[in-house]
């Protein structure tokens, strides 16, 4: 990558710098994080693209300004690949990221002060899904639905009898720190018994989504909003799917009421990313994805590891450090310094702070990325086990990173390093 940064090193060394560490930390650290990926050099190249210096603010045939021969193809291409993969009747590629897809979403479907009902962030929910810290707990009334306290699994009954008494206008499902499938038949069938629109933000699982490693919701939700950046390993941005009846309200929430122009250079390289999601290939990721995950849960199992729900479906699970007597935050430090990265988490009904949690998250989708399979699955949670037992030793923590360092040469990022 660097070598195409001359550039920016003749410009601005200190900002070439930062680059070079990052990429550094990126291909020297084993990346743990859930919603993180790596993006192919493809889709990086087109980032960087000059469709970063136009404005397009409309649709395509219908811009403010001119020049837009190319952007209308580009824009429409990328349509119709999202269209091709997921199977869905209108999409938008216009959202800035997922949190502004939601706040789209939100402004279609609802009026301010409508009540919506979405799961709860202690459980696995996401900010935006009605927290009381973000837009969404604050413009609408927010109802949460939890998980079940045995079985830690969305308790579908809690969700029906909640949506019963609060009549919600909008039934959201979609998680950021849940390891289960999500029964989308479920949710549309309870969405039609109070009058909700059902909405499926499937951030974390589009990749899985992508290559048939997850049920699709497309064919239940009114709606469905998701990044373009975690499983799916686009560029960071956004994306939202509906049905056509939706199609005028989603576009006009869009643009003009909650953004201006679109990111050109990132719907580009969004359209590299579908188009590398629409290869075969692809299936065989997310397939990789969930058979990683579950081979490292296992592995966790048998060091003695408590995981919520005792498993997991997708490309996450979510460890409970409380039997190892360590918090989660410590233990990720640990990891860190042992060179591998994921992040301290709060567990359905954590007797913990949120910032300082009992739980440690950890995704698959990067590590399969880079071609690691399901016997490094099992030295990742050797080595992870050993960080947590070696907490605060940092001699203990300085021989792993030895270890995990040549280990992360014989598996290259996929782009030039
Ligand atoms: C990550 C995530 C988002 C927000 O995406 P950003 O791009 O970080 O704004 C929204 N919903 C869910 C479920 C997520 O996991």
């Amino acid at each position: 990558m660097a070598d195409w940064m001359n550039a920016v090193r003749e410009v601005d060394g200190e900002v070439f710098d930062l680059i070079r560490q990052e990429e550094k930390r990126q291909h020297k650290t084993i990346r743990l994080i859930a919603s993180e990926n790596y993006a192919s050099q493809a889709v990086l190249e087109a980032t960087a693209s000059v469709f970063t210096n136009k404005y397009a603010e409309g649709y395509a045939g219908k811009r403010y300004y001119l020049g837009q021969e190319a952007v209308d193809k580009l824009e429409t291409l990328a349509i119709d690949r999202a269209k091709a993969l997921f199977g869905a009747d209108h999409v938008n590629v216009q959202p800035y990221s997922g949190s502004p897809a939601n706040l789209e979403m939100y402004y279609a479907l609802c009026d301010l002060g409508d009540t919506i009902l979405g799961m709860g962030l202690p459980s696995g929910g996401h900010l935006t899904h009605g927290w009381k810290v973000n837009f969404s707990g604050r413009y609408y009334n927010a109802v949460s639905y939890g998980v079940d306290p045995d079985s830690e699994r969305i308790d579908m009954e809690e969700v029906r009898k909640l949506a019963h008494e609060h009549k919600p206008k909008v039934l959201l499902c979609g998680a950021s720190a849940y390891p289960r499938t999500i029964d989308f038949a479920a949710f549309r069938e309870i969405a039609d018994e109070v009058g909700a629109y059902m909405v499926a933000d499937m951030a974390h699982i589009s990749g899985l989504v992508a290559g048939g490693a997850h049920p699709t919701p497309i064919p239940h939700a009114d709606v469905v909003t998701s990044t373009t950046h975690k499983t799916l390993r686009g560029p960071r941005g956004g994306i939202i799917l509906c049905k056509d009846d939706h199609a005028k309200a989603i576009d006009r929430a869009v643009f003009p009421a909650c953004q201006g122009g679109p990111h050109l250079n990132i719907i580009a390289a969004l359209a590299v990313a579908l188009s590398e999601a629409l290869k075969p290939d692809f299936k065989t990721y997310a397939a990789d994805v969930v058979e990683n995950a579950k081979a490292m849960a296992e592995a966790f199992q048998e060091r003695g590891y408590r995981l919520v729900t005792g498993g997991t479906d997708n490309h996450l699970l979510l460890l409970d450090l409380t039997p190892k007597d360590i918090g989660g935050k410590p233990a990720a430090e640990a990891m860190e310094a042992a060179g591998i990265v994921a992040n301290a988490n709060s567990i359905p009904f954590d007797k913990r702070k949120p910032f300082d949690p009992s739980g440690v998250r950890i995704g698959t989708a990067a590590v399969t990325t880079r071609g690691m399979g399901p016997s490094e699955m099992k030295a990742i949670v050797d080595w992870t086990d050993r960080a947590v037992e070696n907490a605060g030793d940092d001699a203990a923590l300085a021989a792993i990173r030895a270890e995990v360092d040549e280990f992360c040469n014989g598996f290259p990022v996929p782009y030039t390093f």
